[in-house]
C-alpha cells in the first residue's frame, strides 16, 4: 500500500482531503484532516443521513454554493430566510459553515435553487476511493501551493 497523493510506502493515515477520503503518508496527511481510526472514520460516515446503503454527505464546499446563488439572484440572507421560511440566523450559519443543514433544509435549498447540495455514495464506493484516489497531477499541484 503506498500514499494516495505521493506514492510513499509505508505507515499510511486515513484523512480526508478536498473531501475525499484517502490513505496518506504523514507528510500528506497536512493537506487535509487527518481520521486517525477506522472507528472515527466509521462515526464519521455513520454521522450522516442514509437511505439503504447509500451515504449521503453533503458536498465540501455547499456553504460558498448556497452563498453565490443566493448572491446571484441578489438576496440577502434574510430573503432567502423567508423564502424558504427558515430563519435568518439558520441561513447565516449555513453559509457560515457553523452548522451543517439538516435533510429537511437541504430539500428545500435544493429545490430552491435548482441544484445538488449532496453526494451519494454506496457503502463500498467509499472504502473504494481510499485506493482510487481520482486527483490528478493538476489537483496535487493546487494542493501543494496552499
Ligand atoms: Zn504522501
Amino acid at each position: 500500500m503506498s500514499c494516495d497523493l505521493c506514492g510513499y510506502s509505508g505507515e499510511l493515515f486515513r484523512a480526508q482531503i478536498e473531501g475525499s477520503l484517502m490513505e496518506v503518508c504523514k507528510n500528506c496527511v497536512k493537506f487535509g484532516v487527518l481520521i486517525e481510526k477506522e472507528k472515527e472514520f466509521n462515526k464519521l460516515v455513520k454521522s450522516k443521513f442514509r437511505k439503504d446503503e447509500t451515504v449521503v454527505l453533503l458536498k465540501e464546499n455547499y456553504n460558498l454554493l448556497i452563498k453565490k446563488l443566493r448572491e446571484k439572484q441578489n438576496f440577502t440572507q434574510e430573503d432567502l430566510a423567508k423564502k424558504l421560511n427558515e430563519k435568518l440566523s439558520l441561513i447565516h450559519k449555513i453559509e457560515n459553515k457553523d452548522i451543517e443543514p439538516n435533510e429537511a433544509v437541504i430539500k428545500k435549498l435544493e429545490s430552491f435553487f435548482r441544484i445538488k447540495l449532496t453526494e451519494e455514495y454506496k457503502e463500498e464506493k467509499v472504502k473504494l476511493d481510499f485506493k482510487n484516489s481520482s486527483l490528478t497531477i493538476g489537483d496535487l499541484l493546487k494542493l501543494k501551493k496552499k
